[in-house]
């Protein structure tokens, strides 16, 4: 794809990297075939292809974006199912990342917008006020149609993703390698998962011990930053990369740093490019690695319980398409003894995607029912997903329990049956 940037525009990083994936860009469509929003919309600009026009030419402008541009901008998921499809190597994660930097930065959204825009990392991102927000959510849960009829419908979106309460064990910061030592990891703690759902952490904690590896909570971590940049924040995504990296190698050396949650992992994963020349950013990158690839790099402990249960594998989208993470999550299942059934469009997004759900509730409830109505077709009794996001968007519409495959594979190699089981 031609471009128009001047020598001044491309003295800047940001737009030179985004200069250098436009121009990848064959124009084919290849990558429209497996883009949700195109597969639901059938609208050009809700295509990856379009997109790239669009940010094509707010970037080589440089001013404000229209209001057209916005939306089918903000439509994007960035599951990068295209980045996936691409036979030109286009990395639509710079641009759509570079686009919302953008817009944030040039573009004056409705005031209705901008206080949500605000309030999601200002609870999102820290356990302790998120925790306090689901208890006020439980309350408030009965005025979802209400705030629906008022077309405030992100917040009843919001209210209708609060889950049941659950009960918080309290981890110990540290849990020793059992067997023969064979190394030291820190697990990311994570903000949303925390306080939804507790015992993702517990499981991993055992799992990796059992593995053969001490397992450290590290202090001083904030949040990996995803939920800011899914906001266009590169700032503040920026400030919590810089402070995790400074946690992990102030209390490493670890011979990885493991996260529960596949959008985390993503992130972490370009920590190297976000805080491009810090060698502690790039050593941090090289060890981020997901609980499941993990394990199976390491090796799934002996299996202590015969499965036999029937597991339909929900493959997030930043795990199989942000981290190319595809087959081991469903062949550790299998070695572990479950039945493991696909779903069908495996490649589509259930609609979760950071604050997907919230700031865009009609299209991400399109893909929930899309992605429920694929699950209930394979009829299996349980549904596992590696993602908090995703369990929690989809869990409301299957009638099998959603559970995380760490619990799984913890319950198979001795630890104690899911709660959701
Ligand atoms: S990231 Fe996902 S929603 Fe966005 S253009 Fe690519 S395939 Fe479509
Ligand atoms: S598949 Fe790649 S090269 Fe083809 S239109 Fe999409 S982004 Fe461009």
């Amino acid at each position: 794809m031609q471009t128009l940037f001047t020598a001044a525009q491309l003295a800047d990083p940001e737009t030179a990297a985004s200069h250098g994936e436009i121009r990848k860009c064959v124009h084919c469509g290849f990558c429209t075939a497996t883009c949700p929003t195109y597969v639901l919309l059938g609208d050009e600009r809700d295509s990856p292809r379009g997109r790239i026009e669009l940010i094509k030419a707010m970037l080589e402008d440089g001013g404000p974006p229209t209001k057209e541009t916005v939306t089918h901008i903000d439509r994007c998921l960035s599951c990068l199912a295209c980045k996936t499809t691409c036979p030109s190597g286009v990395d639509y994660a710079q641009l759509i990342d570079h686009g919302r930097a953008h817009i944030e930065a040039t573009y004056r959204r409705p005031l209705s917008e901008r206080a949500l825009r605000a309030l999601i990392p200002a609870v999102l991102t820290h356990p302790g006020r998120l925790r306090a927000a689901l208890a006020l959510g439980r309350l408030a849960r009965p005025l979802a149609p209400v705030l629906e009829a008022a077309k405030l419908r992100p917040l009843a979106a919001l209210l209708r993703l609060v889950p049941k309460p659950v009960a918080a064990p309290q981890s110990a910061r540290a849990r020793p390698a059992e067997g023969t030592a064979r190394g030291r990891v820190a697990l990311l703690q994570g903000c949303v998962e925390p306080a939804m759902a507790p015992s993702i952490r517990e499981a991993a904690m055992r799992l990796i011990a059992r593995a053969g590896f001490e397992v450290v909570l590290v202090e001083g971590e904030r949040c990996c930053g995803a939920l800011s940049e899914h906001l266009g924040r590169a700032d503040e995504a920026r400030t919590f990369a810089a402070a995790n990296v400074a946690a992990w190698t102030r209390a490493g050396p670890f011979e990885a740093i493991v996260t529960t949650a596949a959008g985390c992992g993503t992130t972490l994963k370009a920590y190297g490019h976000r805080l491009a020349g810090d060698a502690d950013a790039a050593d941090v990158a090289s060890r981020a690695k997901d609980v499941l690839e993990f394990i199976a790099e390491v090796g799934l402990p002996p299996v202590t319980r015969p499965g036999g249960l029937s597991v339909a594998y929900h493959a997030p989208c930043s795990l199989q398409h942000g981290q190319g993470i595809r087959d081991a999550p469903a062949a550790l299942l299998a070695q572990a003894g479950f039945e493991v059934r696909a779903i069908a469009e495996g490649h589509l997004c259930c609609g979760s995607a950071g604050v997907y759900n919230i700031l865009q509730p009609d299209l991400a409830g399109r893909l929930r029912e899309r992605k429920a109505a694929n699950i209930a077709r394979t009829g299996a009794a349980v549904v596992a997903a590696g993602n908090v996001g995703c369990i929690t968007q989809i869990a409301p519409a299957v009638g099998a329990p959603v559970i995380h495959p760490v619990e799984l594979l913890d319950w198979a190699t001795g630890g104690p049956k899911p709660a959701g089981l």
